[in-house]
């Protein structure tokens, strides 16, 4: 479903991927962890083309995203992400927030736009603030609208980069639920979270990442219950 291959990636002469390996197989949760500065947010660009990669290959569902001769908007239209901060157009209600780019980008019809917005919302229970503006949500139902409107577009893969982070601690389990409903109903997902509990319970695999590499990987009992690193250790010992 994904692979990552040799993934360089540095800004002038900082080099913040040094050779990142791994596979995602469709349906399978990823929770990247680590420390701050260690890369997983350049990966995770690296994977939509936020970032072009210095060196190395992304492919996803067999198309090599990196190959010169892609078709980047198509590509990233594969690809749904969600971020820290929601992003979402202030002046635009929900339902328009959540239709805009199903009409410019998919050229979908005003009205099969606005029922796949519609069975959106509804998934991320939000069906009745389709009327409302984004300031008047809570953060957690504005991360939940940037949620229904990356999965309007029918994403192959899911993104998500630290989404839960800039919540007030009672919003986070909302926002952690309907991503435990969407894994659950098979949705291949690349999360970077320092949600340990969420990633214990919900990841296929954990990826610890220090200084733009993967230390360590594997199951959630393994990384996160029994690290096998100093560094894992170290880093856990901190967030735990
Ligand atoms: P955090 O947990 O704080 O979000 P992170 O693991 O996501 O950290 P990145 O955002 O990927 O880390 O950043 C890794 C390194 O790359 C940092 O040293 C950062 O300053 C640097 N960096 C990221 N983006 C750029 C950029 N556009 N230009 C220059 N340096 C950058
Ligand atoms: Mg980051």
């Amino acid at each position: 479903m994904v692979e990552i291959r040799d993934l360089h990636k540095s800004f002038g002469a900082l080099e913040v991927l040094r050779g990142i390996d791994f596979t995602v197989d469709q349906g399978q949760v990823i929770c990247i962890i680590g420390p701050s500065g260690s890369g997983k947010s350049t990966l995770l660009r690296c994977v939509n083309l936020l970032e072009t990669p210095t060196r190395g290959q992304v492919f996803v569902e067999g198309e090599e995203l990196t190959h010169p001769d892609v078709d980047i908007d198509a590509a990233r239209r594969r690809v749904g992400m969600v971020f820290q901060q929601f992003n979402l157009f202030p002046h635009l209600k929900v339902l328009e927030n959540v239709t805009i780019a199903q009409r410019r980008v998919l050229k979908r019809g005003k009205a099969e736009a606005e029922k796949v917005a519609r069975d959106n919302l509804a998934k991320v229970g939000l069906a009745d603030k389709a009327g409302s503006y984004p300031a008047q949500l809570s953060g957690g139902q504005q991360q939940r609208v940037a949620i229904a409107r990356a999965l309007a577009m029918n994403p192959d893969l899911m993104l998500f980069d630290e989404p839960t982070s800039a919540l007030d601690p009672e919003l986070v389990g909302d926002v952690l639920a309907v991503m435990r409903q969407l894994a659950e109903e098979g949705m291949t997902m690349l999360v970077v979270t320092h949600e340990m509990g969420f990633a214990r319970e919900v990841a296929d695999r954990v990826v610890f990442m220090d200084g733009g590499v993967i230390v360590e990987e594997g199951p959630p009992e393994q990384v996160i219950g029994d690290p096998q690193e100093d560094r894992t250790r170290t880093f856990l010992r901190r967030v735990l």
